[in-house]
């Protein structure tokens, strides 16, 4: 086993007889050399969210106040923010040339979802650098991209650097609980941060999976399913346990949950889900057909698992709440369904939804819509010129995320958000299942494959 130095300067591929790897160029930029330590101790703080105010400490300031140093040591005014007490959130912007060009913002999240030390190879919150990754909670989602942010950020400002647009970079909490005290009540109570910013880019995109041996696609993340918690409340007559009842809530509610459960949703191709079976289509020659739409996505390999996430509409209950004594029947009982909803399909998906449940049911929403962006435009070919700079075999292509990211809150504002946080992967590497995942960690070269991708592209902007 390989150990790595803390600024990833030891790896494996220095090897002389190693084959091409791009990674080993000769000399690094400021950002490659200093990224994996700023990932390493990113991790180190335990920006926590358990969604609970009551168990969040103070991890997420720790950290937007790291980041804060860390973009004032070079020279950025920055702005802080506490959305409340201990959940930072930090600012800067770089002067583009151009000021009638949108701004461009660069977000990530400083928050991280729980993690259970006991599970792990290497303590969760270490930071470990070893064995060519980065070990630890949030390695992947995302405080690997916001140490390349960083990174980059710090050498633009050092090199004096002008892009064309504003860039401006945003780190916030909150993001694994839906953003509420996050990208949302910053969109809500200070807009003027991203008034000007017409596009955006951050999580779960750009990363790539193999195509064969020699060829590889990024998958640029174009669109999100859209977030709908359904609280479906059913009324009866209360009653005694022992008495006969023909309208009883708890059964009301039952029904509508069993149903919803058991419904299979149609198959919809959106228009950015068809384009990514056409790219795939396009490079593999392999066809998609109706009939067999599933089975042949699950020959991707373990990518299938999202892909097949956005093809239909789900909606699967998640709680149950009624009564309160083994002999009284409640006159109310309540069911959350946690459904996720393809752009397109929002209006007759809650008709649906009242359909299959009955007028007897009533559901309230919460309801974060889809949102899906075109995959052209100068933005969307300067990350493609920027990883094909990087990888003269990687193909851009988009698709579509499962599930939400900030990006909703700034479509709120009319930025257009990407999913595009460039990782050039092992083709062994089951990325997906680190999200969220135990052993989650990031391999150093694809940090700093990261690092020049988002540096050529923020250059570039
Ligand atoms: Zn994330």
């Amino acid at each position: 086993m390989t150990q790595f130095d803390a600024d990833g300067s030891g790896t494996s591929s220095a090897a002389p007889d190693s084959p091409a790897q791009p990674s080993a160029a000769p000399t690094r930029s400021a950002a490659e050399n200093e990224v994996v330590q700023l990932c390493s101790e990113l991790i180190q703080f335990e920006s926590v969210n358990t969604g609970d105010p009551a168990t969040i400490g103070d991890g997420e300031a720790r950290a937007a106040r790291y980041i804060q140093e860390k973009l004032e040591e070079v020279g950025y005014e920055t702005t802080y923010i506490e959305s409340a007490p201990g959940r930072g959130n930090v600012f800067a912007r770089l002067a583009g040339s151009d000021p009638t060009r949108g701004a461009l913002l660069v977000h990530g999240h400083v928050d991280v979802v729980p993690a259970d030390p006991s599970e792990w190879t290497v303590h969760p919150f270490s930071g470990a650098v070893q064995d060519g990754y980065v070990w630890g909670r949030g390695a992947v989602d995302m405080k690997d991209m916001v140490a390349m942010t960083l990174a980059v950020a710090r050498d633009l400002k050092q090199q004096g650097v002008v892009p064309r647009r504003d860039l401006i970079f945003a780190f916030m909490s909150d993001e694994e609980a839906g953003g509420l005290v996050g990208a949302h009540w910053l969109v809500e109570h200070h807009p003027d941060l991203f008034s000007d910013a017409t596009e955006a880019i951050s999580e779960v995109g750009g990363f790539s999976i193999n195509i064969d041996d020699e060829r590889r696609a990024y998958l640029v993340a174009a669109a999100e399913k859209g977030v709908a918690w359904a609280t479906l409340k059913a009324t009866g007559t209360a009653g005694h346990g022992s008495m006969t009842s023909s309208d009883n809530a708890v059964t009301r509610i039952a029904d509508a949950v069993s149903k919803l459960g058991a419904h299979e949703f149609p198959l919809v191709k959106t228009k950015t889900v068809s384009a990514f079976l056409a790219s795939i289509t396009e490079l593999t020659g392999l066809e998609f057909p109706d009939e067999d739409l599933e089975g042949t996505i699950a020959k991707l390999g373990p990518i299938a698992r999202i892909i097949n996430a956005t093809l239909r509409n789900t909606a699967n209950p998640t709680m149950l709440k009624a009564g309160y004594k083994a002999n009284v029947i409640p006159s109310t009982a309540e069911a959350t369904v946690d459904c996720r909803v393809l752009p397109g399909t929002e209006d007759t998906f809650r008709e649906q939804i009242q359909e299959l449940v009955g007028d007897e049911v009533e559901i309230e929403w919460v309801w974060q819509p889809p949102l899906e962006f075109p995959f052209e435009g100068e933005l969307v070919e300067n990350m493609k010129a920027s990883v094909r700079a990087e990888d003269e075999h990687g193909h851009p292509i988009p698709y579509m995320l499962s599930g939400g990211t900030d990006n909703k809150a700034f479509a709120k504002l009319g930025i257009k958000g990407y999913g595009f946080s460039p990782l050039r992967l092992p083709p062994d590497l089951d990325f997906s299942a680190l999200f969220h995942g135990v052993d989650e960690r990031v391999p150093v070269d694809s940090l700093l494959f990261g690092t020049r991708v988002l540096d050529r592209f923020l250059r570039h902007a």
